[in-house]
């Protein structure tokens, strides 16, 4: 496991982020902080050992953010005096009888420009700073430029592309991405208290984002169904053509309200769900459980049951890979892998790519 720095953090992984903004308190300047990254990578929570950062009081810089003084209290609730938190959104909010949100978001940038109180600096939190249009985007430009070292501007932003260049480029760039598996899977262990197998499975299919990964821990349909999966997978082991065919309708019937139902992978276009695009969605859903049961299979195999997270569910797993052999699953392995690049790219009809996996299934006969 790599040496996380920054021990009095709570959220999880972020090496480089963290280094950074470790560095950037040691300066204690006025400066903006861009904080980054998909939805569901955890922005949120990596705020808050900011702003527990921005306002510990631990004279030692070393032992920042401490936890324990009043400045990381009030910082991580977010209730300090010197901290003002503001979005396009709550700007809409906050207008006048007849004032426009760019004026609204002056008066409110005029306000949070004043001086601290209790701390050394105020911290001016914007939230969902991509969703100002531009002429909200050039007032902030207008504040980013005045200097200050008794200001800490945080911006918050799925997508950084939609903000000025020249906020950019006033700004330090943090970017919030992918949690190493273990580490989000421990974590889930601990927060949700899920066994490991399950924290496993749901760590891989969130591809590391934490929040996404909290989501799926919260819809144990989403399990349900994946377990069912994997279960009609080994029984169509030992049928023939015809049954496996006929399952291929099913698996994708299942999987469509699930799919359907699925936090998007990009929140830019949620009109982009078409019909169409569902079932592609639920495609790429079969063929992840049956990937993951194929690598299980694989592994426990091999006799080694305590590598495979299926095995919890299902304890044959090992009998059944070795019957099925390490060749064999390793060709559906590489196969299934295909297929799901196939689907996503979007070069494959979601029907015949399952039907193709099912015919390339191993037999093992009765
Ligand atoms: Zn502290």
């Amino acid at each position: 496991m790599i040496d996380l720095p920054g021990a009095g953090f709570r959220s999880l992984g972020q090496p480089a982020a963290r280094r950074m903004a470790l560095r950037a308190d040691r300066q204690r300047g006025g400066r903006a902080i861009l904080v980054h990254g998909p939805s569901g990578a955890g922005k949120g929570e990596f705020v808050d050992d900011l702003l527990a950062l921005a306002f510990c009081t631990e004279p030692d810089a070393s032992g920042r953010p401490c936890n324990a003084c009043r400045g990381c209290r009030d910082g991580r609730a977010r209730t300090h005096p010197d901290l003002v938190i503001g979005s396009p959104q709550a700007w809409r909010e906050q207008r006048g009888t007849g004032e426009s949100i760019v004026a609204a978001a002056r008066r409110w940038l005029l306000d949070a420009s004043g001086a601290p109180v209790v701390a050394d600096r105020r911290v001016v939190l914007i939230e969902s700073a991509d969703q100002a249009g531009e002429a909200v985007q050039n007032a902030l430009l207008k504040t980013l430029e005045e200097p200050t070292d008794r200001h800490l501007f945080i911006l918050v932003a799925d997508e950084p592309a939609r903000l000025l260049p020249t906020i950019r480029s006033r700004s330090q760039a943090l970017r919030i991405g992918p949690v190493a598996h273990a580490e989000l899977a421990r974590h889930l262990v601990e927060a949700r208290g899920l066994p490991r197998d399950q924290a496993d499975t749901l760590a891989r299919l969130a591809s590391g984002l934490p929040g996404l990964a909290l989501g799926y821990a919260d819809r144990t349909d989403l399990l349900e169904w994946r377990r069912r999966t994997q279960t009609r997978l080994m029984d169509l082991l030992g049928r023939g053509p015809a049954d496996r065919l006929e399952a291929v309708r099913d698996l994708l019937d299942e999987a469509g309200p699930l799919a359907a139902g699925q936090p998007a992978a990009s929140e830019e276009e949620p009109e982009a769900r078409t019909p169409a695009a569902v079932q592609r969605a639920a495609a790429i859903l079969v063929v992840e459980a049956w990937l993951a049961l194929a690598r299980d299979l694989a592994v426990a195999g091999a006799g080694r049951a305590d590598l495979a997270p299926g095995t919890e569910l299902t304890p044959d797993l090992g009998s059944l890979g070795a019957r099925i052999g390490p060749e064999r699953l390793a060709g559906m392995i590489r196969l299934l892998e295909r297929i799901v690049d196939g689907l996503r790219d979007n070069a494959a009809s979601p029907r015949l790519a399952l039907e193709r996996a099912m015919l390339s299934w191993p037999r093992t006969g009765s």
